[in-house]
């Protein structure tokens, strides 16, 4: 099985080097090594940032939206072409596809949102209007409906924006007890955060227990959190109404698309409150035919993916960077795997900055300034110090980023007095 056709890059990524390098007098430094330009055709004209003049980064770092999350392998990208070229029914597309990616998945049912921000919108509204016109067409202005979305302190977060986008009243709880005291004839909604599963007093069993006790409708945010790929129904089968995933992180599907899964019901009330229905609250979250059909082909390629080979090779990439940073002395190296996002290998890299007189903050800004431009894990308050997965590169760009990080290290080193 293929680790995607990314395997197929790697072999002409390395070829190309050479061309590059016998090119080294005439070509522009910039396309020496900007890793968009290497094609491996000497003649490969600069790319659409190189010509946009906007600078291309090396992804150590994850998933990450303003990054702009994570790269389409070419099938999506042609798929997305491809569906460029002809029209359809929107509503069409969407009701088939769905039905595929819920068969696909061995969940109820399914539909492509765009984002799993956009999946919480129509989600939660799904929960409050059901299938009546009248209130899809009155949200967010709740009167006449239940409007309260119960949710964990520990799980409040910067997207619940897009819970509360419906209109709805976001009640805080902490305890078994507390939820139980809040939930009442208004409530709607029970969000989770799948990330946050291990910060609240309620677990994930918990709260899909709840739900169905009361019968209340629960959703549970798990945009970023595959892998590993059995997350995709493990909810559903927990027995969450909804689930929401992002299309383009670790799916690698297009940006602007995303998977909510659940209970038919709702998602047939989710579909009704979305594109291409003029007067809902979600018709400003429009996905495309081009979207659904690459979110489609992306999932499909993404389950048919050798996770354990692909983890291998992340794996043997970060031994690739460990093996150069570890050669610097007063450089010391750890691996950690996130427990639920990002969830794969990573690579902390741990130095004395005083004796080196080299933060872990100005190593960041020196590797996003150098020529490529590469981004990784660090900051302020950032428990690893300074980390780089290779969950996000693409093939052969661990060793310019080993390269980057043991070259800044090493002047470093060597400014150290004796
Ligand atoms: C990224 C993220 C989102 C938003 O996902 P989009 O697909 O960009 O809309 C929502 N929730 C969590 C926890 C995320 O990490």
């Amino acid at each position: 099985m293929a680790i995607f056709n990314w395997r197929f890059s790697r072999r002409n990524f390395l070829a190309g080097g050479s061309v590059f390098s016998a090119l080294a007098g005439r070509a522009p430094r910039r396309l020496l090594v900007s890793p968009g330009g290497l094609t491996g055709t000497p003649a490969a004209p600069a790319n659409i940032y190189e010509r946009l003049g906007v600078r291309t980064r090396i992804n150590a770092k994850g998933t990450y939206t303003n990054l702009t999350g994570s790269l389409l392998p070419p099938e999506a990208a042609r798929a997305m072409e491809e569906a460029a070229q002809h029209y359809v029914v929107l509503d069409e597309l969407q009701r088939v596809v769905g039905e595929r990616i819920a068969r696909m998945l061995g969940v109820e049912a399914a539909c492509v949102a765009s984002g799993a921000a956009g999946a919480m919108v129509i989600g939660t509204a799904a929960c409050l209007t059901g299938k009546d016109p009248e209130k899809i067409k009155r949200i967010p202005d709740t009167t006449g409906m239940k409007n309260e979305v119960v949710i964990q302190k520990a799980h409040r977060y910067a997207f619940d924006h897009a819970v509360r986008n419906v209109g709805v009243r976001l009640v805080e709880v902490e305890t078994e007890d507390d939820l139980e005291r809040a939930i009442n004839d208004k409530t709607a909604m029970l969000h989770f955060l799948n990330e946050a599963q291990n910060q609240g007093k309620i677990g994930l069993e918990k709260w899909a227990q709840a739900g169905k006790r009361h019968g209340i409708p629960t959703f549970n945010d798990a945009a970023a959190d595959v892998p590993p790929v059995s997350h995709l129904s493990d909810y559903n089968k927990m027995g969450f109404d909804l689930v929401s995933f992002s299309g383009g992180k670790g799916l690698r599907g297009p940006q602007c698309a995303g998977l909510l899964l659940g209970r038919k019901d709702l998602i047939e009330a989710a579909l009704m409150n979305n594109n291409p229905y003029e007067d809902t609250i979600g018709r400003p979250l429009k996905v495309g035919k081009e979207e659904i059909v690459g979110m489609f082909v992306a999932l499909e390629l993404y389950l048919k993916v050798d996770h354990e080979a692909e983890w291998k090779d992340w794996e043997a990439r970060l031994d690739a960077i460990d093996k150069m940073v570890s050669s610097v002395p007063g450089v010391r190296t750890g691996r950690f795997v996130p427990e639920v996002a990002n969830h794969v290998p990573h690579l902390y890299l741990q130095w004395d900055e005083k004796a080196m007189g080299l933060t872990k903050a100005e190593c960041m800004r020196q590797l996003e300034d150098g020529e490529p431009s590469i981004v990784c894990l660090g900051g302020e308050d950032y428990q690893y110090g300074l980390a780089v997965t290779p969950f996000m590169m693409k093939p052969g760009e661990e060793e310019i980023v080993g390269r980057r990080l043991k070259e800044i290290l090493s002047a470093a080193a060597k400014r150290q007095p004796a």
